[in-house]
C-alpha cells in the first residue's frame, strides 16, 4: 500500500514556497500525516426531503494534528493540489471511506457514501482503476459510492473530466456536481455529463428564505435538475425555514448543520441510531 501511495507524488518545487516557511513546514508534515494515517473523516448525513430518512453521507477530511489541533480541509487540500500530494490523499480518503461503508453494510444498514475529488484528480490516469480496485478490496458495491466533483474543477479540466466521469459512471458509481451555481457550466455541458446529482452551493441555499433572488435561483436549479433527471441536493441548510422551503420547492435532498454537522464515525453512529429509533 505504501508503494501505491507514493505513486504520483510530485517532487517538491522549492521555488514555489521559498518565502513561506510555514507552508513548507505544513507540506512536510502533511506528507508524513498521510503515511501515519493522521487524517480522519467526518460524516455528514444527507436527508431525503420527502421522507426525512438518511439517504447517504458525505465524507469530509480533517487533519488531527498532534500540535496544531484540528486543521480544516481548506488549509491543506489546496496545498496538496499544488504539490501532487492530492493523489495519495484522495486514495487514502477513499480507502477510509470505503472501509466505513463496508462497516455500515455489515451492520445491516447500507449507506451510500460520497467522497470529494479535487480538480487535479481528474487528470490522474490511474484514478478510475484505483477506485474500482478499492471498491473490490472492501467488497462495497459501486452504487454505494458517489464521487463529488466541483463545478469549477469540471470546467477547468473539461476533457479529462468527461473521460474520467464516463468510466466511473459506466462502473455504476454515482457522480455529483458540487458547489453548483458558482461556476459557469452551460446547460449543454450539463446535459452531456454522465452525472446523477446536482449539489446547490450553500451561498444560495443559506440565504434563500431572506433574499428573494437566491430563493429564485434555488428554485430554478431544482426545476432544471428535475428536467434533466438529476437528484438535487441543497447544501448548507441551517434552519427549519430553509428545510421547509426546499421541500415545497421539490428539492430531493438536504444537507446542513440544521440536521447535523459532520461527525466522527462513532458520533455519527449514535446520531443515526437515534434518528432511526424515532
Ligand atoms: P464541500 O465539499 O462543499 O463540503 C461542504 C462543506 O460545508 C464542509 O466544510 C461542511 O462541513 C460545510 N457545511 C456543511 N453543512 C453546513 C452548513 O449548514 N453551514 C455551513 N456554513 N457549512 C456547512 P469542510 O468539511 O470544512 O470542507 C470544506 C471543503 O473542503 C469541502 O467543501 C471540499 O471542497 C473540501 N474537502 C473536504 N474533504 C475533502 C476530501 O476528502 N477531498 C477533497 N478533495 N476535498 C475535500
Ligand atoms: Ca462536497
Ligand atoms: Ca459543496
Ligand atoms: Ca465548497
Amino acid at each position: 500500500v505504501a508503494k501505491e501511495r507514493n505513486r504520483g507524488v510530485a517532487v517538491y518545487d522549492a521555488s514555489e514556497d521559498a518565502h513561506d516557511p510555514g507552508r513548507l513546514a505544513l507540506l512536510t508534515e502533511l506528507r508524513r500525516a498521510i503515511d501515519q494515517r493522521e487524517l480522519v473523516l467526518h460524516y455528514q448525513p444527507k436527508i431525503s426531503l420527502p421522507t426525512g430518512e438518511v439517504s447517504g453521507v458525505e465524507a469530509l477530511v480533517r487533519w488531527e494534528h498532534p500540535r496544531r489541533g484540528m486543521v480544516p480541509p481548506d488549509r491543506f487540500i489546496p496545498l496538496a493540489e499544488h504539490t501532487g500530494l492530492i493523489g495519495p490523499l484522495t486514495r487514502y480518503v477513499l480507502d477510509v471511506a470505503l472501509r466505513q461503508a463496508r462497516r455500515w453494510l455489515d451492520e445491516g444498514h447500507p449507506l451510500p457514501i460520497a467522497v470529494n475529488l479535487a480538480a487535479r484528480n481528474l487528470a490522474d490516469p490511474d484514478l478510475c482503476d484505483d477506485v474500482l480496485r478499492l471498491l473490490d478490496e472492501h467488497g462495497v458495491p459501486a452504487n454505494l459510492l458517489c464521487l463529488e466533483l466541483t463545478e469549477s474543477a469540471i470546467t477547468t479540466e473539461p476533457e479529462h473530466a468527461l473521460h474520467l466521469m464516463t468510466r466511473l459512471r459506466a462502473a455504476g458509481i454515482s457522480l455529483a456536481v458540487d458547489d453548483f451555481g458558482t461556476g459557469y457550466t452551460s446547460l449543454a455541458q450539463l446535459k452531456n455529463l454522465p452525472i446523477t446529482e446536482l449539489k446547490i452551493d450553500r451561498t444560495f441555499v443559506g440565504t434563500m428564505t431572506v433574499e428573494r433572488s437566491n430563493g429564485l435561483i434555488v428554485r430554478a436549479i431544482v426545476d432544471l435538475a428535475r428536467n434533466l433527471g438529476l437528484t438535487t441536493v441543497a447544501e448548507g441548510v441551517e434552519d427549519a425555514d430553509t428545510f421547509t422551503a426546499l421541500a415545497s420547492n421539490g428539492c430531493a435532498v438536504a444537507q446542513g448543520y440544521h440536521m447535523s454537522r459532520p461527525l466522527p464515525a462513532d458520533a455519527f453512529d449514535r446520531w443515526y441510531a437515534e434518528t432511526r429509533a424515532v
